[in-house]
């Protein structure tokens, strides 16, 4: 419309924190196999479509209204979930949803970091905790992990001793790869970054339906300070959805409530979200499918001569290859999309269901034995 070069963001007035920052991005490619961002494989059930048409219907009827602005019934039955699946007992004031836990994570930033504060997590680890804290004017850390991607505890808290950050991120298990923490380090860690000086403990559970280990719920308990953040995007198989919600004191939900935009939850999502939880059972036999899986594709990687980080998620971290980048490449002329991100040596796959990931399996093998 300038007649001259196209313009970028930062031709713009934006803020300086942000010039020559990337946009997070998976690529949405259109391949017959697409095993990057961690998505459930199984569409809804008909059953549970049928439900969601139902209820929908309904929220339209009220669509001239605004939605419940505080979500009620939702948070009751994400209460009753956790509730019942961690044996923590959770009550409707503990619990707080948004438009998937990036919004939620978000929220949190917007309440207990912002400018001048600092917020640090283990990398690598899910790349928008860096982003989000960016975004929300928080000055961002990245604290150290082990070569194997374990916690090195005495450098963690050496890291947290230092930086004495305001918001502390621990992802349980962690994307990109795959371990879950233990609850001992976890509560370590909110000891001492507690110690520095009053911090927010964030532990992301987004995969955690998924681990080998229980939740870390229960840890919750008299440590107002911790905060679970968990979605409905990977377990319940409805990432289009967006809803995401954490477990806390209810006063770390009356404090997000500062910032939330007024009726950011749409009565559709709210209508949605509460007839998937309603097939719950059926959403949780995928899981169970998906966990066989996940293992399975860790042992054939092994078998076929790959280096894996043991898994608790729906995806695999596994390696090396000299070019990490070359593999990638390789596998998507097969028609498997898998994800780079940048770790040398290190490609993640998603589970997918037991075709896709034969799909996967076997074209890995293929490029492995291309490059001998
Ligand atoms: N946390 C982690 C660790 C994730 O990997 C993701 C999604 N990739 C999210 C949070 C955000 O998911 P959503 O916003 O869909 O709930």
């Amino acid at each position: 419309a300038t007649g001259g070069a196209a313009l970028t963001p930062d031709d713009l007035p934006i803020r300086d924190e942000l010039r020559g920052q990337s946009a997070y991005g998976a690529p949405q490619l259109d391949v017959p196999v697409r095993l990057n961002t961690n998505e459930n494989p199984y569409p809804l059930p008909d059953a549970l479509v049928a439900r969601i048409a139902e209820r929908v219907a309904e929220a339209a009827r009220h669509l001239n209204r605004y939605p419940d602005r505080d979500a009620v019934e939702l948070r009751g039955a994400l209460a009753a979930y956790l509730t019942r699946t961690t044996g923590t007992p959770l009550r409707t004031e503990q619990v707080w949803a948004a438009n998937g836990s990036n919004e939620v994570l978000q929220q949190l930033l917007q309440t207990f970091g912002g400018p001048g504060r600092t917020a640090l997590g283990f990398e690598p680890s899910y790349s928008m905790h860096a982003l989000i804290s960016r975004g929300t004017g928080t000055r961002w850390i990245a604290g150290p992990r082990r070569e194997d991607f374990s916690l090195d505890l005495a450098a963690a808290r050496a890291a947290i001793a230092e930086h004495r950050p305001n918001v502390l991120f621990v992802c349980s298990p962690n994307n990109p790869t795959g371990s879950a923490t233990d609850p001992a380090d976890v509560l370590a860690l909110h000891d001492a970054a507690q110690a520095a000086g009053p911090c927010l403990v964030v532990v992301d559970e987004a995969y955690v339906e998924f681990s080998h280990h229980p939740s870390l719920l229960p840890l919750l308990e008299g440590r107002p300070h911790l905060v679970v953040t968990r979605t409905m995007s990977k377990a319940f198989g409805a990432a289009g959805l967006r809803l995401g919600y954490l477990a806390a004191d209810p006063a770390v939900v009356q404090a997000v409530q500062l910032v939330r935009l007024p009726y950011h939850l749409s009565s559709v999502t709210q209508a949605t979200a509460l007839a998937a939880l309603e097939h719950t059972d059926t959403l949780l036999g995928y899981v169970a499918r998906l966990k066989e899986e996940r293992d399975r594709i860790v042992t054939e990687l092994v078998e076929a001569g790959c280096e894996v980080v043991a898994s608790d998620a729906n995806f695999v971290q596994f390696g090396r290859f000299a070019d990490s980048h070359a593999t990638w490449r390789a596998l998507l002329e097969h028609g498997v999309l898998v994800r780079d991100n940048g770790l040398p040596g290190w490609l993640r796959v998603t589970a997918g269901t037991p075709e896709e990931n034969d799909a996967f399996l076997d074209a890995l093998r293929a490029v492995l034995k291309d490059g001998d």
